[in-house]
Parts: structure tokens; C-alpha cells; sequence
């Protein structure tokens, strides 16, 4: 088959990888329906973290089950399914409690690479979640954005305890943060703050649910959010971008008492612990548990209620996946969705 495998930094190319199989009775073989490229995917691709020869990209996937194991019971060939970039079992006391995706089995998806046409899935009766019926071909964006990137940024409004009545901001203009915007909304924020200097995402983030815009950012940006909040700072805060700057400016934009969901990958980040202990707020967040929300996201999308495929904004078959890095590299995209 062919797959995206990332040589050197700047350097993916769709190679010619081994046809994935069944290796335990508990996989499943899906045919790549839409894959796409994720800001995490920017880190190795930037070189700033370290490539190890190699590798195969790519960890949100939707497809459909070409061959399902022996020990799998839920799921059978033919079904259109939606999964996470955590294998998980679903059934683990870590699973249990909501958190599928540090699942004592959990299996990073990012490792077998679904920038593929076809990708071996493990845990398939946990992981996966089939849709109840072939779904319609506009429905397949939203369903692919389910996969990681609505699903992380809905897990980060309810780690910012996201409520009717609370005024929300959202640090991150990425397709996570914008879907954090749709997330907050839905979850019933009165008062949602973007931040963004980049007029294409402050136009979408308005479109998402958005009813301000800060382009400040840093210590001004958290000035800002004070200002607009009677000096208070917001009640939730979603943090999706995962630097020292932006961690700080999350956490100096939540009131005393408020919570911040972090959901951006944090590369470097130290925190100052006398800061944070008068600071008096939640922190909460880590890789975002999605197969929790699977069902309830798959729902709303399918009943219309959203519509997060929005955030691609540029759609390209697999064979240019290069192009497709580059672009949003560049930050000429916000997201590309690649077709197998
Ligand atoms: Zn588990």
C-alpha cells in the first residue's frame, strides 16, 4: 500500500509500505476513508522533535473494515467507523473512568501511521465506533475532524468546565482551538474569547461561536481578557497550543477558582510553582480521552447539530501529503484532509 513516512525534518514522502495484517486476534483492518495532517504532526516535520529514521505518519482516521480479527465482536467488515490516536479497550478501570486514552493498553495510532490507505487498528471493539449506517460523503469531514481534533477540543471545554452562563477564552487559533470555540458554545458559554492575529481564523472562530477577538497575546493577551472580564479573568480557559508562553497565558487569563483545560502537546513547559499556588485555579487536561465523546460527537454531526469539518480547509489526495504538510507549515492551511 501506499503511506506517508517522514524521512528527515521538511522531508515526507508517500512511500510504498508493507499491506498491514492482522497480527492479534483483537485487530481490525480498516480501508482508509480520510486521513489527515495535525498540528503535532508540525513538531517532527519542523525538526523540533527528534526523527528517528523513518516513520510512518498520521494517527486520525476515518474508514471502513475491510477484515476484523478473530476475538473482535462488535464490529464487522463493511461498517464505516471513527477512531481515536489511542487504541484503547474500553474496558480498563483507566477506560471506565473516562480516560480511554492513557487505557493501560493503550496503543499510540501516531506509531502505525493512518496517512495510509490502509491502517491496522488494535483493540477494534474498543477503539473504533461504527456510525449506524453508511454515512452520507459531506458528513466525512466532520466525522474525520471527530477523530482527534473536535474530539481534544471538546475535552478541553469540559476540562475548562465549560457551562451555561460562563465566559470562556480559548488560547489557540489552530484547528484544536477553533473546535474548542464550537465546543464552548455548544456546551452553552455565554461569552467566548478568541485569540487570534490572523484574519481568516478570526472570521472562522466567529463563524464557530466566537464573541470576541483578543490579537493580543502573552501577558498582554491575559491583560486583555482581564479587561474585558471586569478585571476578574475568565471562568474556563482552553489551552491548545502547548509552549511556555501560551500555558502562562492561559493560566493568567482564568479567575481565581476558574479552570484551565490544556490540550495543547506541551513541549518545554516549566511552571512556577508559587505562581500557580496563588493562582488558585484547576488545571486539567493531558492527551484528550476521545473516544469518550465518540458517540455523543458522531450524533451530533450526523443530526446536523455541528458541522467541525469546517476546519479543513484544504482537501488533497494522499499523493501530494508533502504539499499538504507544507501548506499548513506554512500556515497557508489550517488543516488538510488527504484522500487515500
Ligand atoms: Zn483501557
Amino acid at each position: 500500500m501506499r503511506g506517508a513516512v517522514l524521512h528527515a525534518p521538511g522531508d515526507v514522502r508517500l512511500d510504498t509500505r508493507d499491506d498491514p495484517r492482522i497480527e492479534h486476534p483483537t485487530d481490525a483492518i480498516i480501508r482508509i476513508a480520510a486521513t489527515c495532517v495535525c498540528g503535532s504532526d508540525l513538531w517532527p516535520y519542523r525538526g523540533i522533535e527528534a526523527v528517528d529514521g523513518p516513520a510512518p505518519m498520521g494517527h486520525e482516521y476515518v474508514g471502513i473494515i475491510e477484515e476484523a480479527g478473530t476475538d473482535v465482536t462488535t464490529l464487522k467488515p463493511g461498517q464505516f467507523v471513527v477512531g481515536s490516536f489511542f487504541a484503547s479497550d474500553n474496558t480498563c478501570e483507566i477506560c471506565q473512568a473516562g480516560y480511554p486514552s492513557r487505557c493501560v493498553h493503550a496503543e499510540l495510532m501516531g506509531a502505525i501511521g493512518t496517512q495510509a490507505e490502509y491502517a491496522r487498528i488494535p483493540l477494534a471493539d474498543g477503539t473504533l465506533v461504527a456510525t449506524p449506517a453508511m454515512p452520507d460523503e459531506k458528513f466525512v469531514p466532520s466525522l474525520l475532524a471527530a477523530s482527534d481534533v473536535l474530539g481534544t477540543g471538546w475535552f478541553a471545554a469540559v476540562a475548562a468546565a465549560v457551562a451555561p452562563g460562563k465566559t470562556v477564552a480559548v488560547v489557540g487559533d489552530g484547528a484544536v482551538g477553533l473546535l474548542g470555540v464550537l465546543a464552548a458554545r455548544e456546551l452553552g458559554a455565554e461569552r467566548i474569547i478568541a485569540f487570534s492575529r490572523h484574519e481568516s481564523r478570526q472570521k472562522l472562530a466567529r463563524e464557530l461561536g466566537a464573541t470576541d477577538v483578543v490579537t493580543e497575546r502573552g501577558d498582554d493577551g491575559a491583560a486583555r481578557v482581564k479587561d474585558l472580564t471586569g478585571g476578574l479573568g475568565a471562568h474556563g480557559v482552553i489551552e491548545a497550543v502547548g509552549t511556555q508562553e501560551s500555558m502562562m497565558q492561559a493560566i493568567r487569563s482564568t479567575r481565581p477558582g476558574g479552570h484551565v483545560g490544556y490540550v495543547g502537546v506541551s513541549h518545554d513547559v516549566t511552571l512556577p510553582g508559587d505562581e500557580l499556588f496563588f493562582s488558585a485555579v484547576h488545571l486539567h487536561g493531558g492527551p484528550a480521552p476521545v473516544r469518550r465523546f465518540l458517540p455523543d460527537l458522531i450524533d451530533r454531526i450526523l443530526t446536523g447539530a455541528i458541522d467541525p469539518g469546517t476546519v479543513f480547509d484544504l482537501t488533497l489526495p494522499l499523493d501530494q501529503v508533502a504539499e499538504g504538510y507544507k501548506a499548513m507549515d506554512e500556515r497557508r492551511a489550517i488543516k488538510t484532509l488527504l484522500q487515500p
